[in-house]
């Protein structure tokens, strides 16, 4: 069985996913962090964000592996875990640029794809119903408003130890909106066949429990 998570920056996505793959006893991908990991290697390489055929060389040399665990999934970059390191403020303000490169979500869309072939899977992201799994089981799309997600991003931040403004971050949140909707391949959408929920009201157990009835219904 595939269900597919879609849905716009901080709307819950991997918090319900990973939820929902532990009740279902299913394999979690979190293909934004796959987005995060190569932008993490444009950094570390010095290579600009926008720099598409260095990028793409990079991810011909390196190795990104992903490790399921109980909570969740672990990132390797060649062996080393990045886990922490994807979710910097430099990462997530630059990871829109890198994964508008066509290259980068061929490559990345087959790794998806090749992970979700032979297991039953939750796998969130922006474009997992529209184009990784379009014959998914189950879509889910997850919203929010700009306003309740940067206080989520708020709260998860100052839980880390970094201080960022309310209206930063909405900005911040509404720019990568913004930049996944409106890329040329594979933009932020709902799916025709994806039922819509909104978060901005509800509780992690109320989002999960929906989802869980929808996954019911579909089965
Ligand atoms: O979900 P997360 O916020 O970690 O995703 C990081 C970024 O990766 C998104 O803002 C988007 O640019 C990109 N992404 C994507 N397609 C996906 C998942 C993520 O383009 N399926």
């Amino acid at each position: 069985m595939q269900i597919a998570i879609d849905g716009p920056a901080s709307a819950g996505k991997s918090t319900i996913a990973k939820l929902i793959a532990k009740r279902l006893n299913f394999v979690y991908c979190d293909t934004g962090a796959m987005y995060r990991t190569v932008t993490l290697l444009a950094k570390d390489n010095q290579i600009d964000y926008g720099d598409m055929s260095s990028i793409v060389q990079l991810m011909d040399e390196h190795s990104i592996k992903f490790i399921n665990k109980d909570e969740g999934q672990d990132v390797l970059l060649d062996d080393q875990n990045v886990s922490d390191e994807i979710r910097s403020e430099e990462i997530t303000n630059n990871v829109s640029q890198v994964s508008a490169i066509k290259e980068v979500r061929e490559k990345l869309v087959d790794m998806q794809r090749q992970l979700a072939s032979d297991t039953d899977i939750v796998m969130d992201g922006r474009d997992i119903g529209t184009t990784v799994l379009p014959n998914a089981d189950v879509k889910i799309f997850l919203i929010a408003s700009v306003e309740v997600r940067a206080q989520r991003r708020y709260k998860e931040n100052i839980e880390r130890g970094i201080n960022t403004s309310l209206k930063t971050l909405e900005d911040e949140i509404a720019a990568r909106d913004y930049k996944d909707s409106h890329r040329e391949i594979s933009p932020l959408r709902k799916a025709d066949d994806a039922i819509e929920v909104d978060t901005s009201n509800m509780t992690i157990e109320e989002v999960v429990a929906k989802v869980l009835e929808i996954v019911q219904a579909n089965k």
